[in-house]
């Protein structure tokens, strides 16, 4: 079984409707949307939800008024602004660092760990999908997207699929760190403007750094063809193999309207196409 990640050096490249249009390709597939602080992968996938389960995430301090003699050393020491004068936690100030439960002479302070979110296990027409939601204002992505990718790969083993498509989180942050790990192949998609390129770069620095092989897909490809032979100069040199080169079209606009993936909403365009050819390239693996 390969683990293939989708990724992108920014958001709005194109990844989850290209993620949703391979995953359409398949019999039977695990997918999973690492992109937990956006995701949007349900939109086109329409997940019929089976189960759910709480992400617990950061730790928060709580006071036990019964033990507390009011000392106030823990506000002292508290370099947040965390507890309040009449000595209880806010909760949102709170950043679970833990000074305060050592330094309270009274043992009055414990640490829990705080509901930040939720994992859903669900079926989709064609395998399963894992997928979570942060609640708002919550941080922690990285750890769920381990959960995440945990949960998938436990239900890509249990079914044997050949294949486990996981949607990444955009730029090159500690989700996306914890998105590479484990992985087989990183597609990367891009776009042929400046920011894109130098996106891309930074994305490929991260994944090599981690040992995993990348390639790319242009998207829009034709909006700027200086820059998309300078992407592919840079790859050719690089040794870095595109996938494909995918031309702008605002069927995509429309299949998104729809929440319909592009190989659902148009089956025979060339959009379709070059999403199969993705898919081929990507069968090449096993
Ligand atoms: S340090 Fe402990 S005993 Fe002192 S005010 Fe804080 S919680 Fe209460
Ligand atoms: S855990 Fe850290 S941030 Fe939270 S109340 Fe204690 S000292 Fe302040």
């Amino acid at each position: 079984m390969k683990q293939i990640l989708i990724i992108s050096g920014k958001g709005g490249t194109g990844k989850t409707s290209l993620t949703a249009a391979i995953t359409r390709l398949y019999d039977d597939i695990v997918v999973a949307d690492c992109d937990v602080d956006a995701p949007d992968l349900h939109i086109l996938l329409k997940p019929d939800i089976k189960e759910r389960s709480v992400f617990k995430g950061g730790k928060l301090a709580d006071i036990d008024p019964e033990k507390c003699t009011e000392c106030g050393k823990c506000t002292e020491v508290c370099q947040f602004g965390a507890i309040t004068e009449d000595f209880t936690v806010k909760k949102f100030s709170c950043e679970g660092c833990g000074v305060c439960v050592w330094n309270c002479p009274f043992d009055a302070i414990t640490m829990y760990q705080k509901e930040s979110g939720e994992y859903y296990i669900s079926e989709i027409e064609n395998g399963i999908m894992l997928h979570a939601l942060l609640n708002p204002g919550e941080e922690n992505s990285g750890k769920l997207v381990t959960g995440v990718k945990q949960k998938a790969l436990t239900f890509a083993e249990k079914r044997n699929v050949e294949f486990m498509l996981i949607d990444g989180p955009p730029g090159i942050g500690c989700p996306v760190i914890s998105s590479l790990s484990g992985v087989d192949l990183a597609v990367i998609v891009t776009e042929p403007t400046k920011s894109g390129i130098h996106d891309l770069e930074r994305v490929l620095k991260a994944a090599n750094h981690f040992g995993v092989q990348s390639k790319v897909v242009i998207n829009k490809s034709d909006l700027n063809p200086e820059n998309t032979e300078k992407i592919k100069g840079y790859l050719d040199k690089e040794d870095i193999e595109v996938l494909a080169e995918i031309p702008f079209s605002s069927r995509f606009i429309e299949a998104l309207k729809q929440a319909k993936t592009i190989v659902d909403f148009t089956p025979d365009g060339i959009e379709s196409q070059c999403i199969r050819e993705i898919k081929s390239k990507l069968d090449k693996l096993i």
